[in-house]
């Protein structure tokens, strides 16, 4: 299997809306209202489009403008479900889609930093395995429904984690600075100064940086996967060769056009010209 040919980013015009449905919302600076899970957004129209797409931030939805479902909707609605619409089939069918949405997301993200991994030269001595677990992972996404929801996704995602953390120990030891030597892995950094901060090779994993000052600073080569980045600001910073970036967590933050980014995602296009 080509790791390229996997479809890892969303396409609504082959998806049944379902994170609009699927997924819950609480009512915050994310979300202007409640959502139980389950229950269509009452801005999704009948042809599964966004009612005001054009105004979602203005109408206090954010949220919906930083989700990616890394493809998972369409894989969903067209493959698991073979095309099946679930406005036309049983409540059963539509609890079934539902239930399965968020199993194959995670899935789907987890194929996407696995993509990534293989992309890095200096991952290159666990390439074989990292090859070997995407295509188990895709094989995964193609199970039935049934199987899908029985899924023990916390111990797959885990075995997936063992290879991603060879691969951040491969590619941050290639990297200069002394950021290499920073764990900061968890770290609480909510609101930190850390303008012009030295982060190279860094290891920022699951970090919360939630509004944090990261301005000017040095992130080349750092790991930041599940790194909570909203409202971050990385006005001028530099991220050229940093991994484990996705696309939704890049949108939740703040930046420039001075902003340097790897390949692998982006400039978000509310960010400031
Ligand atoms: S506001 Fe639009 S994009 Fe957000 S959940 Fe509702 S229909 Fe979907």
């Amino acid at each position: 299997m080509q790791e390229q040919m996997i479809d890892l980013s969303g396409d609504c015009a082959r998806c049944f809306g379902l994170c609009c449905v699927a997924l819950p919302f609480a009512a915050s600076a994310d979300f202007a209202r409640d959502k139980p899970a389950g229950t269509p957004c009452p801005n999704l129209r009948d042809d599964h489009r966004c009612g005001i797409h054009a105004r979602l931030r203005d109408e206090g939805y954010t949220g919906c403008t930083v989700y990616d479902c890394f493809g998972a909707g369409q894989k969903v609605s067209q493959i698991t479900f073979g095309g099946r619409d679930w406005r036309d089939g049983t409540r059963e069918d539509a609890r079934r889609m539902f239930d399965v949405f968020p199993v194959v997301r995670q899935l789907h993200e987890l194929l996407w930093y696995l993509t990534e991994a293989l992309t890095l030269p200096a991952a290159r001595p666990v390439h074989a395995d990292l090859r070997r677990m995407l295509e188990r992972t895709e094989a995964l996404t193609r199970e039935t429904a049934e199987e899908l929801a029985a899924l023990d996704v916390p111990a797959h995602r885990q075995e997936v984690n063992v290879l991603l953390l060879r691969t951040s120990e491969l590619v941050r030891a290639g990297v200069g600075g002394g950021g290499r030597k920073k764990n900061r892995r968890g770290a609480d950094l909510m609101g930190a100064r850390l303008k012009g901060a030295d982060l190279r090779g860094a290891s920022l994993r699951g970090a919360y940086l939630i509004a944090a000052d990261l301005t000017g600073a040095d992130l080349r080569g750092a790991d930041l996967i599940g790194a909570d980045l909203r409202d971050a600001d990385l006005t001028d910073a530099d991220l050229t060769g940093a991994f484990f970036l996705t696309q939704p967590q890049l949108n939740a933050a703040r930046g420039s056009a001075g902003t340097r980014l790897p390949e692998s995602v982006t400039r978000p296009v509310h960010w400031a010209a």
